[in-house]
């Protein structure tokens, strides 16, 4: 019988099987994942950013998680020797409307207690020749990472500190009972004494198959990016992001240095047709026959249909994603945008057809269900991880909850 029984070998379901071991040495903690290698799904297609936190609502446990992780994680790789770098990112206002959201966004870093400077127009040139803006804030701590490589040091502890970790076994069944949790894999059978499931884009389906009463679904939102040619890979030496809609919890197209030295631009937020198929055109029967007999699906539709349309639109065509790329680095060309790639994001929708912004988990006597881990979740999975344990261990205690069901974020 083990102690813990963790499926998914993403970052969060990785820092969780790191924080049980930090808590409770020797407890017998293992990690099931149905892919041969760990990290392949959001966590290995995700952009790389340690992200400072300056979106998110003051007060709320994603400002406070990101901050916490952003610090974590960079401790995590010194102590790791992953290689990252704190570069910085501009926000950059290229309309008056931006200009305005900007200010509200600066006023929300300041309550996020974030180190930023505000440039003007002429700052923002001296600092960066090739970017075009009407102002911008520049965000100190920002950084960029590869988070399959920090997995893997991950794994590493895991395994040298006892625990075991079980890749290419899928999860077919879950059945909870008196003394804990029984798990069902294409392989074996694992018995624990509590389960913590981080799953991603097949959260839903997990919870539902542990008998979790669920109002949400989870729907696949593709994010595309493009690679620089090597000649333009010191296009910027910063992070360079548009003032984000503050409806939507995508922060949009954006240019971002990745740790090997290149550079690559996006991701969009475009409908999925496949929770887990990276190709354009990718498409799951299974995956839209769940998204199109579920009744929030159609009520985010309603609601979303113009941003929806344009998404698509510029999906299509690589002349307009590159207007929406030129709008602050006006030297792009058509022909910079090469090498087509994408990530899913896992995007947790309720019945009433609300994208949920917030961190949502579900708990019952022996397990925890992490329902939505958006991002900033690469960023910010240590603190979740050791925030999961503690509420895991609190109710063995008997003591009261440390986050609430759906914790704002
Ligand atoms: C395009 C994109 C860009 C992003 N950019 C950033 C960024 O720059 N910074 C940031 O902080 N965050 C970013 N994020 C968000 C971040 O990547 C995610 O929030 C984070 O990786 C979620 O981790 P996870 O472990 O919950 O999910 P995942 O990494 O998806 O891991 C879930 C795991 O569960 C496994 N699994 C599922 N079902 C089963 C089963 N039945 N049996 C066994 N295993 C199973 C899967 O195979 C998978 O490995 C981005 C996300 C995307 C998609």
């Amino acid at each position: 019988m083990y102690d813990h029984c963790i499926i998914g070998g993403g970052i969060v379901g990785l820092a969780v099987a790191m924080a049980l071991q930090e808590r409770v040495p020797g407890a017998k903690v293992i990690v099931l994942e149905k892919e041969e290698e760990l990290a392949r799904h959001q966590t290995g297609h995700n952009s790389g950013v340690i992200h400072a936190g300056i979106y998110y609502a003051p007060g709320t446990l994603k400002a406070k998680l990101c901050r916490e992780g952003a610090e974590a994680t960079k401790q995590f790789c010194r102590e790791n020797r992953i290689p990252f770098e704190t570069c910085g990112k501009l926000l950059v206002a290229t309309s008056k409307a931006e200009m305005r959201r900007m200010e509200a966004l600066e006023d929300r870093a300041q309550c996020n207690g974030i180190d930023f400077t505000r440039l003007t127009i002429g700052q923002l040139r001296a600092d960066e020749p090739n970017i075009a803006g009407m102002g911008a804030l520049l965000v100190h701590s920002t950084g960029i990472v590869d988070y399959a490589l920090v997995c893997r040091a991950m794994a590493k502890r895991i395994v040298d500190r006892g625990g075991e970790i079980i890749r290419g076994k899928e999860v077919l069944a879950i059945l909870e009972h008196e003394k804990g949790v029984r798990v069902q894999t294409s392989a074996v059978v694992v018995e624990a004494r509590r389960l913590v499931a981080c799953a991603g884009l097949q959260s839903d389906r997990i919870a539902l198959m542990a008998g979790m009463k669920i109002d949400h679904r989870i729907v696949p939102f593709r994010g595309e990016y493009y690679s620089l040619p090597a000649s333009k890979a010191k296009v910027t030496q910063r992070l360079i992001y548009p003032i984000p809609d503050p409806d939507l919890p995508f922060l949009g197209i954006h240019l971002t240095r990745t740790i090997d030295g290149g550079m690559t631009v996006g991701p969009n937020a475009v409908l999925g047709f496949s929770r887990e198929g990276y190709a354009k055109g990718s498409f799951s029967p299974r995956d839209v026959y769940s998204m199109a007999t579920f009744s929030g699906f159609w009520k985010m539709a309603r609601k979303n249909w113009r941003s929806a349309v344009l998404e698509f639109a510029n999906s299509a065509s690589r002349t307009r994603y590159l207007t929406e790329c030129q709008k602050y680095c006006p030297s792009l060309t058509i022909s910079d945008l090469q090498n087509p790639q994408a990530g899913i994001r896992a995007q947790a929708v309720m019945a009433d057809g609300t994208l949920v912004h917030d961190f949502l988990f579900k708990q019952t006597d022996r397990m925890l269900h992490v329902c939505n881990a958006p991002s900033p979740a690469a960023t910010s999975a240590i603190p979740i991880g050791r925030m999961i344990v503690d509420r895991l261990l609190d109710r063995d205690d008997g003591t009261s909850d440390a986050i609430p069901a759906q914790a704002e974020a």
